[in-house]
């Protein structure tokens, strides 16, 4: 556990009490602060209180009467769509709103670390797409490495429940935009932004908020390396504005889109073959078509990301590359869940939005695409340019009838998992791959993606 400094003594509102908000709790508690909680659901209340903490209604007149701080879970609004009322509250009462986030990086560093050889580091990832995955390989490698590193934040442990810092350590964040948003104190030593699409919108206002949300990881304090992929507009103009010149090799500039030799330091992605070049001369390079969890461009693009997150923490490109080779990857996002006669069964529940669901489209060839659910804003007409290797959708979703008629190729109109599974896999020929990736959120029928893909990967194995 991380203590929280800064608020000994004092009360402070912890607003949701899911995974990071009783962490946030206890946390607090242990620094010596005096946590009042809430959450509108009373079974998370009672889990609270049977903790020791005390809950109070903060919609209650003089609530936020010698409070010093609102601390709020990621999945409550603070602006868009509206303001939640008890974040509103606090502002007009003039208390700070903060995160578990913005709590940690006020925290992190102890007095001990004066004794250590090698300062504790963080890297925090954010980007639209393959955070997690990004997030999940650097650990990966550092760990295979021997170095000390834990995992933490959307993806691992929450970020206060995490151990503190010792010699030479390493800690992997990966933020979202609500984390980003939100947190009063972002200073990570390494900073990575994978890409940007559209997703999330209502939650940032639409496109411009949320890169805003994201670019403050960039310009709260500034990281000492700032790793960016530079293949949309956004990210490019991001990687422009930090660099001092372009030798100013504090940005190391990612893409999969084309080569980068120029005199800074960039990391890239080719037919396969990754290459990092440093002051206009090669330094390192990967095939990374023999790396079986990191399937497909998209991918390739992660690796990237993680590769440059790795040297600049000191690591060298062949440490790096062992380490990629023994990579599982991780559940739901282009995971190879079964190969039987010459059918691949490939389960990306986590393609949640249209960008990445266009990516497994493009990591894989002659596809029957089990696709559909609850549609996100901004339509799916960009599927329409990559469905090339699509020999037919199988369309789940309760309104999936609607979903199909907007999809440029051969569709059926499956409702259910059980039904699209069936019969993608009673069409499905040598050579192909049935594939979910349901370019939409899954709430219409479930409870999450992880639920989706296990009952994907459940209806498939049953029909083995
Ligand atoms: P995040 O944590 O940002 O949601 P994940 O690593 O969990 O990212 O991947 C989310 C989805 O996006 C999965 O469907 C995955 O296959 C796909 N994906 C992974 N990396 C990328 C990328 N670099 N670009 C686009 N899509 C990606």
């Amino acid at each position: 556990m991380i203590p929280v400094k800064g608020f000994a003594g004092k009360q402070v509102a912890v607003l949701g009490l899911g995974r990071s908000g009783l962490v946030a709790a206890r946390a607090l508690r242990e620094g010596g602060a005096v946590p009042i909680c809430w959450d509108d659901n009373p079974a998370a209340r009672e889990a609270a209180e049977g903790e020791g903490f005390t809950c109070r209604d903060l919609l209650k007149q003089g609530a936020f009467e010698e409070v010093a701080a609102l601390i709020v879970s990621p999945g409550i609004p603070h602006l868009y769509p509206k303001p939640n009322l008890v974040v509103a509250a606090a502002q007009e009462a003039g208390v700070p709103v903060d995160n578990d986030i913005g709590l940690f990086f006020r925290s992190f560093a102890t007095r001990d670390w004066d004794r250590f050889d090698s300062m504790p580091r963080v890297v925090a990832v954010t980007g639209s797409n393959g955070k997690s995955t990004t997030a999940a390989l650097i650990h990966h490698i550092l760990t295979e490495g021997g170095r000390n590193s834990q995992l933490a934040g959307n993806i691992g442990r929450g970020v206060l429940d995490i151990e503190p810092g010792s010699d030479g350590s390493v800690v992997v964040l990966e933020l979202s935009s609500y984390q980003t948003d939100l947190a009063r104190a972002l200073t990570p030593d390494v900073a990575v932004f994978t890409n940007l699409s559209p997703d999330h919108l209502d939650r940032h206002g639409g496109m411009g908020g949320y890169f805003a949300a994201k670019r403050r990881l960039f310009a709260e304090g500034g990281p000492d390396r700032a790793v960016i992929g530079i293949d949309e507009p956004e990210g490019a103009y991001l990687a422009g504005q930090l660099a001092e010149g372009p030798t100013d090799d504090r940005v190391i500039r990612v893409s999969v889109a084309r080569k980068l030799t120029g005199p800074g330091w960039q990391v890239f992605a080719k037919k396969g073959f990754l290459s990092e070049y440093r002051k206009g001369r090669q330094a390192g390079s990967i095939d990374l078509r023999q790396i079986r969890g990191l399937p497909g461009v998209h991918n390739h693009q992660n690796a990237c990301a993680a590769y440059a997150a790795c040297r600049a923490l000191g690591l060298a490109p062949r440490e790096i590359e062992k380490a990629m080779h023994s990579f599982p990857g991780l559940p739901h996002r282009s995971q190879i869940i079964a190969e039987v006669d010459g059918i691949t069964y490939v389960n990306d529940s986590k393609a949640t939005n249209v960008d990445s669901a266009a990516k497994a489209l493009q990591a894989f060839g002659n596809i029957r695409w089990i696709c559909g659910g609850l549609e996100k804003e901004g339509g799916l007409e960009a599927l329409n340019g990559v469905m090339g290797a699509v020999a037919k959708a199988y369309v789940i979703g309760r309104e999936a009838a609607g979903f199909a008629m907007q999809l440029d190729v051969e569709s059926e109109v499956c409702t259910s998992m059980a039904t699209a599974v069936e019969r993608a896999m009673a069409e499905a020929q040598e050579g192909e791959t049935v594939l979910l990736a349901p370019a939409a959120a899954s709430f219409d029928q479930y409870d999450n993606f992880e639920q989706r893909g296990e009952d994907f990967t459940a209806q498939v194995l049953a029909r083995l």
